[in-house]
């Protein structure tokens, strides 16, 4: 058979995989080393107790005529999309429809799967340094051209780095489609809403689609700064947003999360006319996915009682004082730092022009640290590092004593 020759002309899938062959070799080499991880971006702290018994209960309801569910409603139930309209958006002063809302199993699910509704010719603009996904979602589509000397031959990039202040300059050419993701991963950075709206209202000129991925929205600390673009006038009319239950309630393993596309959100039809992206993304759902489970809609659901808004608002600040703890510690150092106020990473400009490899490689070596080199998340990513506030107390104290220490003898 003939095999999809995007996937086989990507580029290796090198980060994380190459982040644990070094730590491997290091601790075969080191054995008595304590090595502490601040790279990848997994939670730790365990679900909140009244969603595990909300999820506890669902589950054994199963096992009962009564609390028996088979295949759920398309799109997710009615319960757990009304206490995300109540909760996220009408608290927001947004207002959205049941069925502008489709519940799945996952952020990064949406943000790979929404490109199934471009054109196989869609233009695609990322900021730089980006999530992967949105690359190599539209990649494995063939949508991207080749991979040449570290680059994509039909991938605008946007660049956000210290010099511009991580605000990416709108591209010149005109693009089908921009992916945004604020509060940024791995940059840490977020956008105010006057400068969500010269890109909203950009994006209205050109008639360009944004995938807003708003994955860390519960970590925003200031009510100014937007926790939803539909906060942004006019942003109905070219905003798909994608949440997820995974940073704000620690559901990376239980897997909840929803998109939102309003029905005002129309594109292009070849030969004229045009379609309404909701339609087509409930067209394609309904014959591509039967839904996440019921005792998980309920853990989720939990999430919004009173009880459970307290205790992942304790898991939030539990991680945000871990923030604010590398934050204050690697300030005392004199490096460039952004992030680390509303998101869960610090991002840092390396000392004395390093790679973020190298930096990776002396970090281990000299603080037996683990953060995560920004080359991996772009061009625009060389010579930064991330590390990531998702650890214990105990382990980000020590990580940031010794990340200090480790730099203060070069
Ligand atoms: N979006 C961003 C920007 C992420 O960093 C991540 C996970 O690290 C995801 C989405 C994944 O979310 P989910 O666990 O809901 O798939």
């Amino acid at each position: 058979m003939n095999l999809n020759h995007h996937i086989a002309g990507m580029p290796a899938g090198y980060l994380f995989a190459e982040i644990a062959r070094r730590v491997k070799e290091y601790e075969a080499a080191q054995p008595d080393s304590r090595v502490i991880r601040m790279g990848i971006g997994d939670v730790t702290r365990p679900l909140a107790p009244s969603v595990a018994r909300a999820f506890a209960d669902a589950a054994l309801g199963m096992a009962t005529v009564e609390g028996f569910y088979g295949y759920g409603p398309d799109g997710g139930y009615p319960f757990l999309i009304e206490q995300i309209i109540q909760h996220d958006y009408a608290s927001r002063g947004v207002s959205l429809g049941m069925d502008e809302v489709f519940v799945s199993d996952g952020a990064k699910t949406d943000t790979a799967a929404l490109q199934e509704l471009f054109s196989a010719d869609a233009t695609i603009a990322v900021t730089d340094p980006v999530y992967p996904v949105y690359v190599d979602s539209n990649a494995m589509a063939g949508r991207l051209g080749r991979f040449e000397n570290g680059s994509w031959g039909r991938l605008v990039t946007l660049p956000c780095s210290f010099e511009n202040g991580f605000v990416p300059e709108l591209p010149k050419e005109r693009v089908d489609v921009l992916y945004l993701c604020y509060p940024n991963n791995p940059t840490g950075t977020v956008l105010s809403k006057a400068q969500l709206q010269v890109i909203v209202d950009w994006a209205r000129a050109n008639e360009t689609l944004i995938i807003y991925d708003a994955a860390y929205k519960a970590f925003i600390t200031d009510p100014d700064i937007p926790t939803t673009i539909y906060e942004v006038p006019g942003a109905r009319e070219v905003a798909i947003e994608c949440c997820s239950f995974s940073k704000t309630a620690g559901f990376t393993g239980v897997r909840c999360a929803w998109t939102v596309i309003p029905k005002e959100l129309k594109g292009r039809l070849p030969g004229g006319g045009s379609a309404s992206l909701n339609t087509l993304w409930r067209r394609r759902c309904g014959s591509k996915s039967n839904g996440v489970s019921y005792p998980v809609q309920k853990a989720a659901a939990a999430i919004y009682t009173e009880t459970g808004r307290q205790e992942i608002a304790n898991t939030i600040s539990y991680y945000q004082e871990n923030a604010r703890l590398l934050l204050d510690t690697l300030q005392k150092t004199g490096l460039k730092l952004a992030g680390g106020v509303h998101a869960p990473y610090v991002w840092l400009k390396t000392p004395g022009g390093m790679s973020g490899w190298d930096f990776f490689d002396y970090l281990l070596k000299t603080a037996s640290v683990v953060g995560t080199p920004g080359e991996g998340f772009g061009t625009s990513g060389q010579g930064c590092f991330r590390l990531t506030a998702f650890s214990t107390r105990e382990n980000t104290q020590e990580a940031a004593a010794r990340v200090f220490d480790a730099i203060n003898k070069l």
